[in-house]
């Protein structure tokens, strides 16, 4: 049987390696696990610091500090609740970031004097910047713990983009608090210069050298450990957030700006013109511009992310009976073995075989044996637990990868599968009538990593090999 297992396939490298994707509503266990209780209070904690530090920036004034870089005239903006909100939506979730964000920003641009009105919005800005770090780190596929090269590149690119796109806020806060020009560039220069240094000075090494132990801390918390899926739904959401939140800052921006202009309204141009209409039909086409440039970029990245996912879906089922198959084991194979790592509890594989499938082809025909295989696979799924995945190997193979189980409960679990197939008949009521079918089950597990995929299949083949050799309809443990 080995020489059936699948080697030379290609591993594909598009799992999901991005950021974290627990959600605040996990909380609703915060009484009842201690581990909810202890997330809990890291995240008032981020929260807390972030505010009191957002708001010592202020009273401090670490805002544009300035800088001689050579010829040229800099200036820093030192802000610490941007560090901390970054690092908890990519390790915890992007909400976890979005609010400490968002309230660091508010309570400093209040005690900084700025109006409400304008400090709430301005505030927007503090969670876009940190929206814009997760969505890109989720649609690039950079793995938080930046170990690869790709994933380092991309950091560094996502790390200039974000604050620059949403330093655009700063228009409101110029605006709204009457800055002169110059003024108001140094405090955007700060902000985009600072935040980019603090992203590469600071964020990177940690989430680099703390990344892994913080990641695994934080899973062991949960009851169930995370599944980093992308689904489109999500990704449509966070888009729409994301452009929504760039077109309303810009609009408001400009809009406001001229406002602190303060012209006359007889302004004329030289060619005897009125000057604020026409000011007010630029300020409509650059803030037009901006929204259909950012729908269509959303409205095509979109598609294309649904395109590619339901591809890949397609590509990773098999069609007769919807279960995962070879090629998604190996695609799906990494990304259990690092749950199981980071969690410790061990990764465990059970192999499956119908007994005598060739009878019950010879006797009712092929399609009878289709419809077996079929209504096996739906009993099988219904029998396993939500985190295991289900492959049909081969003709009548299964194989359930248990993402978080070890080697020592695998055989219960197969036990499972095994006396619910047994305990009653296929195609009952339906043509050709009661078939009893039975399976022989191996078993295997692991706790030592890297894993070899095809060395782990193999072991569970050669136990299932024993359990027929035993009389069939029965489990058996790898041995190893
Ligand atoms: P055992 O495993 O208990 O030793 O006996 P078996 O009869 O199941 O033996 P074997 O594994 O050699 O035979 C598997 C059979 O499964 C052979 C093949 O005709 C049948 N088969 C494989 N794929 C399909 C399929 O997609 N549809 C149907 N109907 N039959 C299939
Ligand atoms: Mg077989
Ligand atoms: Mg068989």
């Amino acid at each position: 049987m080995n020489e059936q297992i699948a080697r030379g396939l290609p591993p594909i490298d598009d799992e999901y390696r991005g950021p974290c994707w627990w959600h605040l509503s996990r909380l609703v266990d915060v009484t009842r696990r201690p581990g909810m209780r202890r997330i809990a209070l890291v995240g008032l904690s981020v929260n807390a610091v972030a505010v009191v530090t957002g708001i010592m920036e202020v009273v401090w004034g670490w805002s544009a500090l300035p800088i001689r870089v050579g010829p040229f005239e800099l200036a820093v903006t030192i802000y610490p609740p941007f560090i901390l909100s970054l690092l908890a939506a990519v390790w915890l979730g992007p909400t976890w970031g979005l609010v400490p964000a968002y309230t660091a920003n508010l309570a400093g641009a209040l005690v900084s004097g700025l109006d409400p009105v304008p400090a709430v919005l301005f505030a927007l800005a503090g969670a876009l910047e940190v929206l814009i770090f997760w969505g890109a780190m989720v649609t690039l596929n950079i793995d938080p713990d930046l170990k690869r090269r790709p994933d380092f590149v991309r950091f560094v690119g996502v790390s200039i983009i974000a604050p620059t796109t949403a330093s655009l806020a700063i228009l409101i806060r110029n605006s709204a608090q009457g800055l002169s020009l110059a003024d108001g560039r140094l405090l955007w220069m700060g902000w985009v210069i600072g935040d980019v240094l603090q992203a590469l000075l600071v964020v990177v090494p940690l989430l680099y050298f703390t990344g892994p132990s913080v990641r695994a801390w934080i899973d062991r918390q949960f009851a169930t450990p995370p599944r980093y899926e992308v689904t489109y739904t999500r990704a449509a959401i966070i888009a729409a957030t994301t452009f929504a939140l760039i077109a309303m800052l810009t609009f408001l921006g400009i809009y406001m700006l001229e406002d602190s202009l303060d012209l006359d309204p007889l302004t004329l141009t030289r060619s005897g013109e009125l000057l604020l209409p026409r000011l007010r039909d630029m300020e409509f086409f650059v803030v037009m511009l901006v929204v259909v440039l950012t729908l269509t970029t959303g409205l095509f990245s979109t598609v294309l992310g649904r395109m590619g996912e339901r591809q890949r879906g397609l590509s990773r089922r098999e069609s007769l009976t919807g279960c995962f198959n070879r090629r998604a084991f190996y695609e799906l194979f990494p990304r259990e073995v690092e749950r199981a790592r980071r969690l410790g509890q061990g990764l465990s594989l059970v192999f499956l075989d119908i007994d005598h499938f060739k009878r019950i082809n010879d006797r009712f025909g092929h399609e009878v044996g289709d419809r077996v295989l079929q209504q096996l696979a739906a009993r099988l799924q219904g029998t396993v637990r939500e985190t295991d995945l289900l492959f049909r190997w081969g003709g009548e193979e299964f194989v359930i990868l248990l993402g978080h189980t070890s080697a020592a409960d695998a055989p219960t679990l197969a036990e499972r599968v095994r006396a619910a197939v047994a305990s009653r008949p296929f195609l009952d009521g339906d043509y050709p009538g009661p078939v009893p079918v039975t399976v022989s089950v191996g078993t295997t597990g692991t706790t030592r990593y890297p894993v070899d995929p095809d060395g782990l299949i193999a072991r569970a083949d050669a136990a299932c090999y024993r359990a027929k050799a035993a009389g069939r309809n029965r489990v058996e443990a790898d041995a190893a």
